[in-house]
């Protein structure tokens, strides 16, 4: 079966770029891996209509609604590699058979690193977040933390004090220049030297002194890989971001490879479910009209 384009990740970026395309009649395959970025986030902010609801409803009813239109067909599964043919692409699926299409649309977004904290992991998403955007309002003006990685960490707790009573916990990863304690200070936020042993309860930072010390909601910057198999075998261009590489884009979300077009959070720093909406809705525009008049 030869489709069009071929979507790999269906979650808020990849039903965007389905949707054009599946109002153009295009056939399209979507092939996804099941692990949205904000899978252990329950409800999602910040998008238009949908603030508030829960992030699986609306990527629930993206894929119902995309489904309908009879041209769009769904693969549960993972995307292995790609190979460039005569007149597209192969995709190869773990376990599966390749796929075949004129052009591929990259959807995969990122994986988030956390730095290494007993307790931090279980907590991401629930107690531990990174955007104060989508998770400040609802800890109603309660005590947060921000959790040091390196220099970059002074931009969140900068922000912070806008949503709560801020410390900012070093941890040995950072210490703030003259200037830059001028600034924390200017914001009212507090320094916190002594390293954090683990986390415990809901979010009680066991602190090696021996003292606890209870939060409602800590944040941390994360790394973010945006790599994935499909990128790499096609040789895409990437762009340096300061927390970790996004696939380069045009203005027309088409990557560095011909006919091969990416979208959300994998082609851009500092995503968010509007954001993958958007460029979504670019990326599956531009993969069809490329069909139709050639160029990238
Ligand atoms: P994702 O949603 O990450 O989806 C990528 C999809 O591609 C996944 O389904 C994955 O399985 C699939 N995939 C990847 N590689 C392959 C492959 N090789 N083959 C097949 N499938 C593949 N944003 C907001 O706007 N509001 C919020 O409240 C909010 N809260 C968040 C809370 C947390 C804890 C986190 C981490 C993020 C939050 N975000 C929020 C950000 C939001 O989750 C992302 O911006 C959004 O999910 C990006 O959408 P995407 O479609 O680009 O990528
Ligand atoms: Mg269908």
């Amino acid at each position: 079966m030869q489709y069009d384009v071929i979507i790999v990740g269906g979650s808020y970026a990849g039903l965007a770029a389905g949707l054009p395309l599946a109002r153009a009649r295009r056939k399209v395959l979507v092939v996804d891996g099941g692990r949205r970025r904000n899978r252990r986030a329950d409800r999602s902010h910040g998008f238009l209509t949908r603030d508030g609801t829960r992030a699986a409803e609306i990527a629930a009813l993206g894929r119902e609604q995309l489904l309908a239109y009879e041209t769009v067909s769904w693969l549960d599964g993972q995307a292995a590699g790609a190979r460039r043919t005569a007149d597209g692409y192969t995709v190869e699926i773990d376990g599966g058979e390749p796929r075949h299409a004129r052009r591929l649309v990259l959807a995969t977004g990122v994986a988030d690193r956390l730095p290494e904290l007993p307790g931090l992991a279980e907590r991401w998403g629930t107690h531990v977040f990174h955007c104060p955007y989508c998770h400040g309002y609802e800890l109603n003006r309660g005590r947060i933390g921000v959790l040091a990685t390196s220099a970059l960490s002074m931009h969140l707790a900068l922000l912070l004090p806008d949503w709560g009573p801020t410390t900012f916990f070093l941890n040995g990863a950072f210490e703030p220049d003259a200037a830059q304690a001028a600034q924390l200070e200017a914001r009212g936020v507090a320094v916190e030297r002594e390293r954090i042993a683990r986390i415990d309860g809901e979010l009680d930072l066991a602190m090696r002194d021996g003292r606890t010390v209870r939060l409602d909601g800590l944040f941390v910057p994360t790394r973010i890989d945006a790599g994935g198999p499909v990128a790499a075998a096609l040789g895409c261009e990437f762009d340096d971001s300061p927390y970790g590489r996004v696939l380069r884009t045009d203005a027309m979300k088409a990557t560095s490879v011909p006919g091969v077009y990416a979208c959300g959070d994998a082609a851009r720093p500092g995503g968010s479910v509007p954001l993958a909406v958007a460029d979504g809705a670019v990326a599956g525009a531009a993969a069809h009209q490329s069909l139709i008049f050639g160029g990238h």
